[in-house]
């Protein structure tokens, strides 16, 4: 842990930011964000910063974690419990000695800004079975798939994975301008690209999805469907991405319509999750109420949608508590379950069968 003292002489802090700064060995909230947007506002500093810091290496898409199994499918993955792995974070040096011959810098983008003031990156090594093995074998940690990455990690360490990913993606697409179609150069942070012929700045977007647990009024019977690309005998929420000029209330109300064929009140925020696949976005949680039970399912869309009771979810809740490797499976053995631990399907269906009394 680096002192204040040290924090402050390795950055060059803006005034603004330099007098919040208190004689404590740890940052607060609001530090770290301070020290955050410096760093991304000043490229030389970010660059300084970026020597001293923390890196969460990807290759191929798949972050690296603190695993010692040589085999993380079927039933080595299952044995894992939930949050049990953590993020295998390098320093600069390390990240160089991993390819000697790239300007590691170019493949970073910050992310975030640590307790002890240190700076937190991702980096894209680049791909190939060669610099996998080496790292792993120094590192004494694998390259993961990033589906399984976000239910072996704990929920925190998830989300940075999960940002890591998505910035990641966004580095590696966004490379001319949409404006005039000159190629774009990148901040040091990486966290925006700036044109330098219109001067335009592109951010990473994350469009918001509404993912809706849709119930009769009663709350004795919940609404899930499938789609097409589910894997076998998993059911899931209504979900869908919001559209321009609707509120998340105003888009769930018309996806749950679209997919089958219910109108519904009573829409209820429940919490949110960032999702770094398929392009990144917001998952928001929420809970609505039909009075109508008779559905209209648009195969177009769906596979299939059903009204499962309380017991019937409970059920399916904990045969993917006991069996992760149902995620993995691609034959149809016939049972239901939902999306594991580390999804906001898992926890609105959690949730709603803890209020029914059915968890505790
Ligand atoms: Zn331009």
């Amino acid at each position: 842990m680096i002192s204040f003292k040290q924090l402050l002489s390795n950055c060059v802090i803006p005034s603004s930011v330099r007098g919040i700064f208190r004689n404590s060995s740890t940052l607060s909230y609001v530090q770290r964000i301070k020290l955050l947007q410096a760093a991304k506002d000043d490229d030389s500093k970010c660059s300084e910063m970026m020597e001293r810091g923390l890196f969460l290496p990807f290759l191929n898409k798949r972050p690296l974690i603190n695993i010692q199994s040589e085999d993380l499918a079927g039933k080595q993955m299952n044995s894992m419990e939930h949050g049990s792995q953590k993020l295998r974070w390098i320093t600069f040096s390390e990240l160089q000695s991993l390819c000697p011959w790239e300007d590691v810098a170019s493949r970073a983008v910050l992310l975030h800004i640590a307790d002890s003031g240190q700076a937190c990156f991702t980096a894209a090594l680049p791909g190939g079975a060669d610099v996998a093995a080496q790292a792993e074998t120094a590192l004494a940690s694998k390259f993961v798939d990033p589906r399984a990455a976000l239910f072996l990690l704990p929920w925190a360490q998830a989300h940075t994975m999960s940002h890591a990913f998505a910035v990641l993606h966004w580095k590696a697409v966004t490379n001319f301008c949409p404006n005039c179609g000159v190629e774009l150069r990148s901040r040091t942070a990486g966290h925006a690209k700036r044109c330098p012929s219109c001067e335009t700045v592109q951010y990473p977007v994350t469009p918001p999805v509404g993912i809706t647990m849709v119930t009769d009024t009663a709350q004795t019977r919940a609404l899930l469907v499938r789609q097409g690309r589910h894997p076998p005998g998993m059911y899931s929420c209504v979900a869908g991405f919001l559209e321009p000029g609707e509120t998340i209330e105003s888009c769930v109300r018309r996806e749950v319509a679209e997919e089958v064929g219910l109108d519904v009140h009573q829409i209820r925020y429940a919490g949110s999750q960032h999702w770094p696949f398929d392009g990144s976005s917001l998952m928001v949680g929420c809970y609505a109420l039909t009075d109508h039970t008779e559905l209209e399912v648009d195969r177009s869309e769906l596979e299939d949608a059903r009204w499962f009771s309380a017991s019937e979810l409970l059920d399916a809740y904990q045969r993917i508590q006991r069996d992760l490797g149902l995620r993995l499976r691609r034959e149809n053995t016939g049972v239901l379950w939902i999306p594991p631990r580390g999804t906001i399907a898992h926890r609105l269906i959690k949730s709603w069968l803890a209020e029914r009394g059915l968890l505790s």
